[in-house]
């Protein structure tokens, strides 16, 4: 019998990233591991799309459009324009509401990978990522930093949400990424982030720039121009952020209609949106999320696998709730830490996985010199896969990361040592249970 189909009913926001009483964050490495470890989620290249900006401008009832149109493709394996649902339905998945309260905290991934194959046959999964409101009244500043930092950080696809324009300060917010990536281009080839997506929400003046991409790639176009007379930082960091992005896009959103603004009773249906905001979305979301639109994460060129992506989580996670914002400069470290680290992971996958063909639980006892040549031939290719993948932060970081490989290689290598003399009857004959148990056989 084939298994239940699971809804979106079956998938809720899990807290990743959560805020103390005092200002600091922690990290939920047992939802986020349940999450991005997932035997048929780990070893794929992950596309993470985050939606960041203000609070109460719409970033999670936007996203409950994003998981419709997941549900209805990634899982249900539709195609079609059936994903916006029906007209009475309510908006259901990340929890959005009226009020001026705030409501999600934090970062918080969709409990549910979606698994997709892009046009080159490779396999992804896709992660949904909320954020805590960021730049509103209520937080302190540097919380809301963070939040934006480590979305911006985490995502290949950021959607940076805002009200009615794009004005200065939402660009110099992206300031200390475009210093950390300029730094890192220093470094390595090829960008450091990958597409930036700029969402207008409510967009009032359609006849200068109409509602839809193209609108939105003329006012961006507008807002990024460099010219003189204007401040030399702005102009650097105008070129920055062009320098900075595999992509840059801009979506002109039209209002919702009053109902969704205002009314306490709105449930999310369709019935009560505006058509326009409707039509915009059965433009939007297939152009962010369709299996040839999804963009993979990169980090140092590379992709980023979803059990990777934990490293990173962590080091992020370090730096960022120190009593400072880190520096371009730490955060690059940190990253090519955190690259380093999973490269030693990966190894290690490699020698454990062939380790436990040869000499595994249910396996029989092995003659010690017959191990010690499969150690070694386990132990080359842990390291032919260390080597293989490029890594950042230069050769002595990455030397120092090969050494801590080998060490843990030596070390896993004497237990298994051990556990295989466990299994030497002839060794242990002698002893009066063995022979016992002999007997009884
Ligand atoms: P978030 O804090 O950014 O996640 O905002 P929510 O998704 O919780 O939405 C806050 C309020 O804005 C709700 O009452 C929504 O009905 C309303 N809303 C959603 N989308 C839009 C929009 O595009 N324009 C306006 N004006 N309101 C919206
Ligand atoms: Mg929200």
């Amino acid at each position: 019998m084939p298994g239940k189909v699971e809804t979106l009913a079956d998938g809720r926001g899990i807290p990743v990233v959560i805020p103390e009483e005092d200002h600091t964050f922690v990290l939920d490495e047992d939802a986020l591991s349940a999450l991005l470890l997932r035997e048929d989620v780990r070893d794929r290249a992950v596309v993470v799309l985050s939606v960041a900006g203000a609070f109460r401008k719409g970033k999670s009832f936007l996203l409950d459009f994003f998981l419709r149109y997941m549900h209805h493709k990634y899982i249900l394996g539709e195609s079609g324009e059936g994903w916006l649902g029906a007209d009475d339905e309510p908006l259901k998945g990340f929890s959005w509401r009226g009020g001026s309260e705030r409501d999600t905290t934090g970062l918080l991934l969709w409990s549910q990978p979606f698994k997709a194959t892009l046009a080159n046959g490779e396999k992804v999964v896709i992660f949904l990522m909320d954020t805590q409101g960021t730049f509103d009244s209520e937080s302190t500043v540097r919380d809301n930093a963070i939040v934006f930092a480590l979305s911006t950080m985490l995502s290949s696809v950021l959607i940076y949400n805002l009200s009615q324009n794009i004005e200065e300060d939402d660009l110099q917010h992206l300031q200390l990424f475009t210093d950390y990536g300029s730094l890192a281009q220093e470094k390595s080839v090829g960008k450091p982030f990958q597409r930036l997506q700029f969402l207008i929400r409510d967009w009032s003046v359609p006849y200068e720039y109409p509602y839809g991409a193209q609108g939105g790639l003329k006012l961006l176009h507008k807002r990024l121009e460099v010219h003189e007379g204007q401040h030399k930082e702005l102009q650097t960091l105008r070129q920055h952020i062009q320098a900075c992005f595999e992509e840059l896009a801009c979506f002109l959103m039209p209002h919702p209609g009053l109902n969704v603004a205002t009314s306490p009773e709105f449930n999310g249906k369709l019935a009560d949106i505006r058509d326009e905001f409707k039509t915009s979305l059965r433009q939007l979301v297939p152009m962010l999320l369709a299996p040839e639109n999804l963009v993979p994460k990169l980090i140092g060129g590379q992709k980023v696998k979803a059990k990777d992506l934990m490293q990173y989580f962590r080091v992020y996670m370090n730096i960022f709730n120190g009593s400072e914002l880190p520096t371009p400069k730490t955060i690059l470290e940190a990253t090519a830490e955190a690259n380093n680290l999973s490269a030693v992971a990966e190894a290690r996958d490699v020698y454990d996985f062939i380790m436990d063909e040869v000499c595994g639980g249910a396996k029989p006892y092995l003659d010690p010199r017959r191990l010690e040549d499969e150690h070694r031939r386990a132990k080359d290719k842990a390291l032919h896969a260390f080597h293989s993948k490029k890594k950042m932060g230069g050769g002595e970081l990455a030397d120092s990361y090969r050494e801590r490989l080998e060490k843990e290689i030596q070390e896993q290598y004497q237990q298994l040592q051990a556990h295989n003399e466990g299994k030497n009857i002839f060794r242990m004959a002698g002893t009066p249970a063995v022979l016992v148990a002999l007997v009884i056989l």
